[in-house]
């Protein structure tokens, strides 16, 4: 529903997830939202709908005493449980406005079709999720939208080359980062890119930064804080956090966000009131769910760190004074998350032999759950990552990429190193 105060901002985020946005009276006083199951809605009147239409199209400014707080028209513009969702998950962004959308995928790909016209550049972090990858480099190529990448693992100094190719400081029309990345976690610095986009921003021009904060988000990483324009997400991962959806999310400024509102209609990416319905429930847990995931992944990062079968442990908080990613995490995210990949001994065959042992541990794509997860990235998530690309982004034969659930570590930590064993 349509909020009708602004969140009180003396109260925190995780008090807002009960009660924000929706009205018990408007249902009969149920304490939780009913779920809207409805493709339509009715007028109150045929003047109502006609003044709606007018606010909404932007003919006219909404009138002293105009109420249209529960008008609804169809629910491929917004339905109440939609705006519940929303209106929710923006207050954790610190952002004004939230957009939901059927997927992660569908919420990065409307933003690229709401602000990218042919001849910009995107100016891209490497390596990023595969479907992204794909997005930037074989779909928007075809409308004349050129992607232009940066690896994170050269820090800011990558940011700049990049920026001095040919035909790109001129042309950029968004900054768009993965931080940390997926699936080899490494981190890019959020407020340096505000920065490069704040300088290149003259005149009439508008470089934005857009942040897909999914694996941090929204508990350990606030994009917005840092500058960014637009945070996303794969609302199917952390936010969700059951692995029983797929939704996905952006938040920022008003018009931004409005902006890809308008092309949510008009494209069709709007997630099912049911899927919001769950989103809502998953946000009353969402930051405890997100706490005993990183506290079960320090413990088992801590088990995994010195055990002779891995080789390397990709880890935040595994990261050192000098490492240099430590000064980026460090002033950037508020926890090191319940991500991490390892690479184990004995290459592809290695990691093979580890992910079939494993019992405790789903072998499955995806992320963010309650329950835990692994995969080995080369030969699934990012298989048609172009190889070349995959070996700069530290996709390696023996990758392990691991999603740390809520169970108790001490039997993920005796899975792992049951099957650490049979590497
Ligand atoms: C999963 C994921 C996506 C895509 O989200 P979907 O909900 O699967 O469409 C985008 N970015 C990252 C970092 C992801 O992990």
């Amino acid at each position: 529903m349509k909020a009708t105060t602004p969140p009180n901002p003396d109260v925190h985020p995780e008090t807002h997830m009960m009660r924000y946005a929706y009205d018990p009276a408007l249902a009969s006083h149920s304490v939780k939202p009913p779920l809207y199951l409805t493709s339509t809605f009715s007028f109150e009147d045929a003047a109502h709908a006609k003044a709606y239409g007018e606010v909404i199209n932007g003919l006219r400014e909404k009138e002293e005493g105009e109420d249209f707080s529960n008008t609804y028209i169809y629910s491929r513009d917004t339905n109440p449980n939609i705006e519940i969702f929303e209106q929710r998950l923006r207050i954790w962004d610190g952002a004004e406005a939230c957009a939901a959308f059927d997927s992660g995928m569908g919420a990065i790909s409307t933003l690229m079709w709401a602000f990218l016209n042919p001849g910009d550049v995107v100016l891209h972090s490497e390596p990023s999720y595969g479907c992204t990858d794909f997005l930037l480099k074989s779909i928007l190529t075809r409308f004349g939208i050129r992607p232009v990448g940066f690896k994170l693992s050269e820090g800011n100094a990558g940011l700049e080359a990049a920026l001095k190719q040919p035909g790109v400081a001129d042309k950029v029309k968004l900054i768009y980062i993965e931080t940390p990345s997926n699936p080899s976690i490494a981190i890019g610095d959020i407020a340096y890119c505000a920065q490069v986009a704040r300088r290149l921003s003259v005149g009439e021009r508008r470089v934005m930064v857009a942040v897909d904060n999914t694996f941090l988000g929204p508990i350990y990483q606030k994009p917005i804080a840092l500058g960014a324009d637009i945070v996303l997400y794969s609302a199917t991962k952390y936010i969700g956090g059951h692995s029983d959806l797929l939704a996905g999310a952006a938040s920022g400024k008003q018009e931004d966000i409005n902006q890809m509102k308008l092309y949510r209609a008009m494209l069709g990416p709007i997630p099912a009131p049911h899927t919001c319905w769950l989103l809502t429930r998953s946000l009353e847990t969402m930051q405890l769910r997100m706490e005993k995931s990183a506290a079960n992944a320090q413990k088992v990062a801590a088990f995994l760190a010195t055990h002779p079968k891995v080789e390397k442990l990709h880890y935040l908080g595994n990261l050192k004074p000098g490492d240099a990613a430590y000064e980026t995490y460090k002033k950037q995210c508020l926890g090191p998350g319940g991500m991490m990949a390892i690479e184990v001994i004995n290459g592809e065959a290695g990691a093979f032999r580890f992910l079939n042992a494993l019992n405790v541990f789903h072998q499955a794509v995806s992320l963010g759950g309650n329950e835990s997860l692994a995969v080995h990235p080369k030969t699934t998530t990012h298989a048609e990552v172009d190889p070349e690309d995959r070996i700069e982004g530290g996709i390696t034969d023996s990758l392990v990429r691991m999603s740390i659930g809520i169970e108790n570590a001490d039997d993920l930590i005796a899975d792992l190193k049951q099957a650490l064993d049979k590497v």
